[in-house]
Parts: structure tokens; C-alpha cells; sequence
């Protein structure tokens, strides 16, 4: 609502060049999806010259990230989740399309479930939008099937107890399929521990192939 207000008084701006008309022009949009990066997608290992590390590689068969959060990643990211800005959802939808390509059509798309409060800060479930609208773009089924099991928010927590609220956060609703592959989605992969519980809670149901997909990795300092 506060956004389509926004965008009929003021047009979107190009995050990346400034450009008027969308949040993300179709050339800052390539040059973002087709950037390279070297380090292990989910716990930021930098001695790997590929997406996963040996120890992640061992749960997750593949993965995708865009890129680290920073300069136009981290303003699209920020507006979406913390400024109200709806429509970048689909800008970010669009971008994860772009950098991973077509996959099977079995695949099914899930989401990391949000935390209530936050959906109600939001008026939206931000995690379940971009989610629904990549697996729109993909053709692909959505199925939400991994619940949280505690309330419990995350955002100031330090890293060991993210862990532990991690481990203890996740489980899938139905039985799954040992040979469809499930793809998680995430917006922004952290520790790794939120996404690594996501996919042990759908292994734990019978999924037999879980891949991983997020649009930024919070550069670790
Ligand atoms: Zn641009
Ligand atoms: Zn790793």
C-alpha cells in the first residue's frame, strides 16, 4: 500500500545506476546476475573455488547465490525488508531467475517460514513472496511445507544462539519425495545455520535432493 502510493507520486530509481522507471534496470539486473564469486555459498568458506564447500556439499547438492550483500544487493534486500518496498520482490524474484536458469520441472520451491511478528511488521511475508514469485517465473510448483517451531526472532541474536534457534526452529508439514528436488529459497544467507536446519528439516521428511537458492550472503568480517 505505502509503496504503490510511493511509485505513483515518485517513479522507482535503478538502484545500480539511477535510471528512472524501475527498481532495477535489465542491465544493472545482468551485470548483478552474472557477477562470479568464490566462496562457499552457505558458510563462506573462502578456500573453495566453488559454490559449495566439501562439509556443505555433503547436505546440500546445489546451491545458488547472486552475490554478497552489499552496495545495489544490499539496497534492493534492505528497501524489501525493512523500508516496505513490496514490489522489490519481484526485482529479486527476477534476479535469483536470471543467475540460476531454468530448473527441472519437477523441482518444488519452498521457503524458510518467517517469524509471525515480523510478517506482522511488514504486512507481508516477505520470504514466502519472493519465493512464490521465483517459482512463477520458473513455471514451478510452491509448496510451504517447512513450519517454525519457535517464535523466537533472530535479528539481534549472537551467532551461537542463532545456532541453537536454528536447530530447534524447523520442521516440514507433509511426507516429501526422495527423488524431486526441493529448491529452499532464502533471501539472505547469514551463519548458515537457518538455511542448513531448512534443508536437515525437509531431509528429515524423506526429501532425497535439496538444493538451496538465496540472493545475498552477508559478507562475514
Ligand atoms: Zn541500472
Ligand atoms: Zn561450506
Amino acid at each position: 500500500m505505502i509503496d504503490s502510493l510511493f511509485s505513483t507520486i515518485a517513479p522507482h530509481l535503478c538502484c545500480g545506476c539511477g535510471k528512472i522507471g524501475t527498481l532495477l534496470c535489465d542491465y544493472c539486473k545482468y551485470n548483478i546476475s552474472s557477477e562470479a564469486h568464490f566462496e562457499c555459498i552457505i558458510c563462506g568458506n573462502k578456500n573453495y573455488n566453488s559454490d559449495l564447500c566439501e562439509k556443505c556439499h555433503q547436505i546440500i547438492e546445489h546451491a545458488w547465490c547472486v552475490g554478497q550483500r552489499t552496495d545495489v544487493l544490499r539496497k534492493l534486500i534492505d528497501d524489501y525488508k525493512f523500508e516496505r518496498v513490496k514490489s522489490a520482490h519481484k526485482t529479486l524474484a527476477e534476479l535469483l531467475h536470471a543467475h540460476i536458469g531454468q530448473l527441472p520441472a519437477s523441482t518444488v520451491v519452498v521457503s524458510v517460514p518467517t517469524v509471525a511478528s515480523h510478517i506482522r511488521q511488514r504486512g507481508y511475508d516477505h520470504a514466502a513472496l519472493l519465493a512464490q514469485t521465483f517459482a512463477r517465473l520458473q513455471g514451478l510448483r510452491y509448496r510451504p511445507v517447512l513450519k517454525r517451531r519457535t517464535t523466537t526472532a533472530q535479528r539481534d541474536a549472537s551467532r551461537s544462539t542463532r545456532i541453537q534457534q536454528a536447530r530447534l526452529a524447523f520442521t516440514a508439514s507433509a511426507a516429501l519425495s526422495p527423488n524431486q528436488p526441493y529448491l529452499l529459497i532464502d533471501d539472505i544467507i547469514t551463519t548458515g545455520s537457518t538455511i542448513t536446519y531448512g534443508v536437515k528439516a525437509l531431509q528429515a521428511a524423506g526429501a532425497g535432493r535439496v538444493w538451496v537458492a538465496a540472493v545475498a550472503r552477508q559478507p562475514l568480517d
